[in-house]
């Protein structure tokens, strides 16, 4: 049994943040990994502008509980999970993730977790570990599994580098540039039939 590791925003939910921004109207939380590399340098920035403009953790919560995944993710992950070990690697929040994970089956996500206050806001936050997606496609390859990936973003590609087999889906301009290595798949049925084909080709 072959594993998949995917990634969860802007592959199978929408980017949490850019729709915080749209539904707080502050348009400084669109940045995000597509953007700027540096995950703890995004990460001290976002805590900043929550800082400054007093929300709390319920705000952003209150805006991902109206999330839905994107357009035929639940089918595809189910689909994906009939044939092969399915674990979504994520740089979201267990605090964020829950609602968007019960419209997805459940499906088992490794991510990192936030500091809350006494008054609700978010006061800090802590990796579970750092590049933890790398170091967990290097850990089911140590089991001996063969890992297969697919991620969008600047923080996929040490996961996408470590698998056997990696790929991108929906990924922006300059992401699909610089990793020109990893094949691009605009849509869920191509991204399926090239993991089928790593697959096949796996030699156990
Ligand atoms: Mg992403």
């Amino acid at each position: 049994m072959h594993i998949v590791c995917l990634d969860l925003e802007g592959v199978l939910v929408p980017e949490i943040w850019i729709a915080f921004a749209q539904e707080t109207g502050i348009a400084e939380f669109r940045r995000t990994t597509r953007d700027e590399p540096d995950y703890d340098k995004l990460m001290r920035y976002r805590l900043d502008l929550l800082k400054q403009h007093g929300l709390k953790l319920a705000d952003i919560q209150k805006v991902i509980a109206r999330l839905s995944p994107l357009p035929g993710a639940k089918d595809f992950l189910d689909t994906l999970r009939s044939r092969y070990q399915v674990i979504i690697l994520s740089d979201t929040f267990y605090e964020f993730a829950d609602p968007l994970m019960a419209q997805l089956g459940r499906p088992t996500l490794f991510c990192h977790k936030l500091l809350i206050d006494d008054a609700g806001h978010v006061a800090d936050y802590r990796l579970r570990q750092p590049d933890q997606k790398r170091h967990a496609v290097n850990a089911l390859k140590g089991l001996n599994f063969k890992v297969m990936a697919a991620g969008d973003s600047y923080n996929d590609t040490g996961m996408l580098s470590a698998a056997d087999a990696g790929f991108l889906i929906h990924a922006p301009a300059n992401v699909v540039a610089q990793f020109p290595q990893f094949p691009l798949h605009e849509d869920y049925a191509s991204l399926l039939r090239s993991f089928d084909a790593a697959a096949a080709g796996f030699d156990d």
